[in-house]
């Protein structure tokens, strides 16, 4: 097995790894999540789409979302690049390394349910995710904002 192939499947493990986190942390929340188009009859404009993807360009987030408090919205993005360049200065382990990028991909569905910056350094919507600490475990919601997650969901179908 060449270099390039096992870090293809080192990369896809951590990213598989990162993926079922985010399902942990919004399984309390009236969302699913799916990876082909919704059917533009059945959901027309009300979905959130979420975009990962590496650029060549630097920025200096991890991602960015449209938000609008108790609000669904419908654009987030996640700089996968930026993510694993953070994490590669901090030297994070693999396991690390996904436990970040859930909380990025976290973070950012978050405001598009909805939901706005916490003061708390811990907390997944803290405003500028940091690695040393958002590497230490996977997202999680606390009850309140999980209650207020599904308030802006079901305004969606009222
Ligand atoms: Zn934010």
């Amino acid at each position: 097995m060449d270099v390039a192939q096992k870090n293809r499947e080192a990369v896809s493990n951590i990213l598989f790894d990162a993926f079922s986190k985010v399902y942990g942390a919004f399984r309390s929340v009236n969302v699913f999540l799916i990876s082909d188009p919704p059917d533009p009859k059945q959901w027309g404009e009300d979905f959130t789409h979420v975009y990962i993807f590496a650029d060549d360009q630097p920025v200096d987030y991890l991602g960015i979302a449209t938000f609008q408090q108790g609000v669904v919205t419908d654009r987030a993005i996640i700089r996968i690049d930026q993510v694993f360049y953070a994490s590669y200065h901090a030297n994070l382990d693999a396991n690390q390394l996904s436990n970040l990028i859930a909380n990025a991909i976290a973070h950012e569905i978050g405001h598009t349910l909805g939901l706005d910056h916490s003061a708390l350094t811990t907390d997944v919507m803290h405003d500028g995710l940091d690695h040393t600490v958002h590497s230490l475990m996977p997202p999680s919601f606390h009850e309140k904002q999980i209650s207020m997650m599904n308030f802006a969901i079901r305004k969606l179908g009222a």
